[in-house]
């Protein structure tokens, strides 16, 4: 189970090749697509179907054995996105010596120091031109090899480098690709390489959303292999829990949900983002389609639960006085509830007694989280989520250190956890 997560990791360097990896395990666990551009056919309790927006997002249904009108449907969610650097247009800079950098801007919150002497790759979609320019053709791009790194600068240029340094997302964190003397080459660094690893023609190349990532694969460290270093552990380690669940978990009479969102990172306020009206009205679709009405699809809104699954921070053994004096949710000590009494998070005392009896069930350890009083915590979907479906449910996540960073630790154990805490939730 840990290699499958490391390999989906591995194949997952930015939104758009995770939700790749997810439609395949789908495709082949027997999961359908839905073109939203067609009427949706009449659908039999038990089918499986999914649907993608705009390629990072996905959403994978498994009809209950009731229809979603009597019996509701329970939902994991989660987010493809992570914090990176975006590649912005015309981004070669060629200067002295011939050497190259790149031109990016900053996406979500990195821990920007993290990204230094580490070397990078790029990924993400490229767009080709069709005989109709409403519809170019994508293609998604993994470099799979380092091609640029962003170098520190040496210690005796900062000699106050180890007591803190502020850095200028234009000038330090800009990556270095190599250097070139052929004016040819020069001009079209980029491209020349998107088109070589396509096998394509420049001339075909509209645009790109492309990203900088780590080359490095994930591992298992620690004396026992107890901890899992990795990128973008924050959120796909819990997108990944969610699918294996879904694929092992029998049919239910409740219809089971996987909904994978974008640009958590940035807000949300995407089309394929949480605030996006798009899932509710796939739902009222997938109601329609089963025969049902509008009073059916509120019923169906009225009887679900959604776990909202984002990591959370585990107990930082160097820095205590950032925990909450009372609650420190271990790494490697179960999934986590996360509360907020500004409502931040979705939890409230009767969404975390189901997850909490549903960790019980599965007999797995559960943890709380909340944050110490005078340290602001992040947000997540689960509240987003919430304006356009009025969901009961629970905000959890597994316990990570350096959350956001180019490299975030989690616990082996506590994917396993997941898991099983997650196929409990499908089946109960
Ligand atoms: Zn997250």
């Amino acid at each position: 189970m840990l290699n499958r997560l490391l390999s989906f990791l591995d194949a997952s360097p930015v939104n758009f090749l995770a939700v790749e990896q997810i439609r395949q395990q789908l495709e082949a666990a027997g999961f359908t697509r839905i073109d939203p551009t067609q009427p949706l056919p009449q659908l039999e309790a038990g089918a499986q179907v999914y649907v993608t927006k705009n390629d990072s997002a996905i959403f994978a249904f498994r009809l209950g054995r009731k229809t979603l009108g009597e019996a509701g449907f329970k939902m994991i969610c989660a987010h493809s996105d992570s914090p990176c650097f975006r590649i912005k247009p015309a981004a070669e800079m060629v200067g002295e010596a011939g050497l190259v950098r790149l031109n990016t801007e900053v996406y979500g919150g990195p821990i920007l120091s993290t990204w230094f002497d580490r070397p990078l790759s790029i990924a993400g979609r490229v767009l080709l031109r069709t005989d109709n320019p409403l519809h170019p053709e994508t293609r998604l791009l993994h470099v799979k090899r380092p091609v640029m790194i962003i170098p520190n600068l040496a210690i005796h240029f900062n000699r106050q480098v180890n007591d803190g340094v502020k850095l200028n997302r234009q000038k330090d964190m800009l990556p270095v690709m190599g250097y070139v003397t052929d004016q040819l080459e020069k001009d079209n660094l980029l491209l020349h390489l998107i088109a070589k690893e396509l096998g394509v023609d420049k001339s075909a190349i509209l645009d790109f959303d492309l990203y900088l990532c780590d080359a490095q694969p994930a591992c298992l460290c620690g004396l026992h292999d107890e901890f899992i270093s990795s990128g973008r552990l924050d959120d796909l380690s819990m997108c990944y829990a969610g699918l294996e669940a879904l694929l092992a978990a029998p049919q239910n009479d409740m219809t089971q949900v996987l909904a994978i969102f974008d640009n958590e990172e940035t807000g949300s306020g995407t089309k394929q983002g949480a605030a996006s009206p798009f899932l509710r009205n796939m739902l009222e679709r997938l109601v329609l389609a089963q025969g049902g009405t509008q009073d059916d699809l509120y019923r169906a809104i009225e009887q679900a639960f959604m776990v909202s699954a984002d990591n959370a921070h585990a107990f930082h053994p160097n820095h205590a006085e950032k925990a909450d004096p009372t609650n420190h949710p271990r790494i490697g000590g179960g999934p986590v509830i996360k509360f907020n009494a500004a409502q931040k998070y979705a939890s409230d005392a009767d969404s975390a007694s189901v997850f909490a009896e549903v960790c019980r069930l599965a007999g797995v350890p559960c943890q709380k989280f909340v944050n110490h009083s005078e340290i602001a915590g992040g947000s997540t979907l689960g509240n987003i989520l919430a304006a356009s479906i009025p969901l009961r449910g629970v905000d959890m996540g597994n316990g990570i250190w350096a959350m956001h960073s180019a490299r975030e630790t989690g616990a082996a154990i506590d994917h396993i956890y997941c898991v099983k805490a997650f196929t409990k939730f499908y089946e109960v």
